[in-house]
C-alpha cells in the first residue's frame, strides 16, 4: 500500500508541476463534497503544506447531503483546514430537487447537468468573495476520460474546449481559474487510498445522480484500463491548445442578471433558472 500512496502522491506533483496549476503563495479552495476525490485532494493539499480552504455546498438533498456536510467538517477538523459552508438554500431559497424540478418542467436538461451548473457558478462566486487565487476540484482520470468520450458522442469536442488540468481560458478577473490536481490518478487508486488512510468519506452515490449520459458513458468505460483512459486525455491534450486558441476568441463579458463571468448576455445559469423563473 505504501507504494500505491507514494506513487499517487509523486503523480499528484508531478502534475501540480508539469501544468504549473498551484504556488506556495496562492489562496486556494478547494470544492469539498464529502466524498472520495475530492476528500483526497483536500486532504493531499494539506499534507503539501499549500494555503489550502474548503469550500461546502450543502444541497439539501435529504439525509445524504448532511451526512455529505458531517464529513468534510469531520476532516477539515482531523486536519485543522478552515471550512466555509455555501447552503443553497440561503442562495435559491430552496433545495437542489426543486430547483431542478421547475427548471425541467420547460427542458429536459439531467438532473447533473442543472447541478453540475449551479454549482459551478456558486463555487466561482463564492470562493472569489473568499479572495481565493485558484478552486481546486476532484477531478480524476475517469471522469476526464469520460467527458471526452461525452463530448465526441455530442459531436462537440468544443465542449472541453474549457477543460485540461487548469480551466483557465478564462481570463477574467471575476473568474477564479479551476484547477484538477489528480487529473491523471485513476478513481481507483483514489479510493483505495482514501480507505488507506481512513479518511472520513461519504462513499454512497448521490440518488438523483439518474439518467444521464455519463452514467451510459461511465458503464462502458467501467472495465476499460487505466492505461486505455490515459490516452484518451493525452490524446485531447494535444489538441487542446487549438480549441483553447478558438475560445480565447470568444470575449467574457457579465450577465445582465446576475453580474458574473459569461459568454453570453444571460449566464448559463440564469438562462437554466430563468425557466423557473427563479434567480
Ligand atoms: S451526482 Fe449529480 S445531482 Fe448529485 S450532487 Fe453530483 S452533480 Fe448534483
Ligand atoms: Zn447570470
Amino acid at each position: 500500500m505504501r507504494n500505491l500512496e507514494n506513487k499517487i502522491e509523486q503523480k499528484i506533483k508531478n502534475t501540480i508541476k508539469k501544468y504549473r496549476l498551484l504556488n506556495k503563495s496562492d489562496k486556494i479552495v478547494t470544492a469539498a463534497s464529502g466524498g472520495k476525490d475530492s476528500t483526497v485532494i483536500l486532504y493531499l493539499l494539506k499534507k503539501f503544506g499549500y494555503n489550502v480552504s474548503a469550500l461546502h455546498i450543502n444541497l439539501h438533498l435529504g439525509k445524504y447531503s448532511d451526512r455529505c456536510q458531517e464529513a468534510v467538517q469531520e476532516l477539515c477538523k482531523q486536519q485543522d483546514i478552515k471550512l466555509h459552508v455555501v447552503d443553497i438554500k440561503k442562495y435559491f431559497g430552496t433545495r437542489m430537487c426543486y430547483i431542478r424540478q421547475g427548471v425541467q418542467q420547460n427542458t429536459n436538461v439531467s438532473n447533473c447537468m442543472v447541478c453540475g451548473i449551479v454549482k459551478k457558478w456558486l463555487l466561482n462566486k463564492e470562493a472569489r468573495k473568499l479572495g481565493a487565487d485558484k478552486i481546486v476540484t476532484g477531478h480524476h482520470l475517469d471522469d476526464e476520460s469520460q467527458t471526452i468520450i461525452m463530448n465526441f458522442l455530442q459531436g462537440n469536442l468544443m465542449l472541453g474546449a474549457n477543460s485540461g488540468p487548469e480551466t483557465g481560458s478564462l481570463k477574467d478577473k471575476k473568474f477564479v481559474p479551476r484547477i484538477k490536481p489528480l487529473y491523471f490518478i485513476p478513481e481507483k487508486d483514489i479510493k483505495e487510498y482514501s480507505l488507506a488512510k481512513k479518511l472520513p468519506v461519504i462513499y454512497e452515490k448521490c440518488q438523483c445522480a439518474v439518467s444521464s449520459l455519463r452514467i451510459k458513458v461511465r458503464a462502458f468505460m467501467q472495465n476499460k484500463p487505466a492505461e486505455t483512459k490515459e490516452k484518451i486525455v493525452n490524446n485531447f491534450l494535444k489538441i487542446l491548445p487549438r480549441l483553447k486558441k478558438q475560445l480565447h476568441q470568444q470575449k467574457i463579458i457579465y450577465c445582465d442578471i446576475c453580474g458574473e463571468p459569461s459568454r453570453n448576455e444571460i449566464c448559463k445559469k440564469c438562462e437554466l433558472l430563468n425557466l423557473n423563473n427563479t434567480k
